[in-house]
């Protein structure tokens, strides 16, 4: 793939790469936010996911990369989420625990911040006591 996005999708191999650190803040606060707005507003899941990210990428258009850039990228990216999903599923057998953890990460995080949206999700927090968390960065 030669086109501008090209170094927006391959990692740069240093400390700082910004590939590494786009991805995980997507991974941190944007995709835990997401699911929280869509189940706030009840919006029907991926809904405020995938329109987001089709208005994200029509920024790239407007301000004038071309839509075979930016459909190229995206393809790639795609690939290697679905390559990453595919290790992830057989890494599973190996240390489920870790990525149980990793999952409970990231509800925590995605309860956090609204706690009260969701009686079911919020009844295996209530069992272990927990005080509720604080929503004051998302309000
Ligand atoms: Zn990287």
């Amino acid at each position: 793939m030669a086109n501008q996005l090209d170094e927006l999708v391959h990692h740069d191999q240093t400390d700082d790469c910004p590939v590494c650190r786009a991805q995980n803040f997507v991974d941190l606060a944007l995709i835990p936010a997401v699911a929280a707005w869509e189940l706030n507003n009840e919006l029907p899941r991926f809904s405020l996911a995938l329109h987001g990210a089709a208005a994200l990428l029509g920024v790239m258009l407007e301000e004038g990369v071309t839509r075979e850039d930016v459909d190229a990228a995206l393809s790639e990216l795609l690939d290697d989420i679905e390559r990453q999903i595919a290790e992830t599923e057989s890494e599973n057998h190996l240390c489920a625990p870790i990525t149980s953890a990793k999952r409970a990460l990231r509800r925590s995080f995605c309860m956090s911040l609204k706690p009260g949206i969701r009686r079911e999700s919020l009844r295996h927090q209530q069992k272990q006591d927990r005080k509720p968390r604080s929503t004051q960065a998302f309000n």
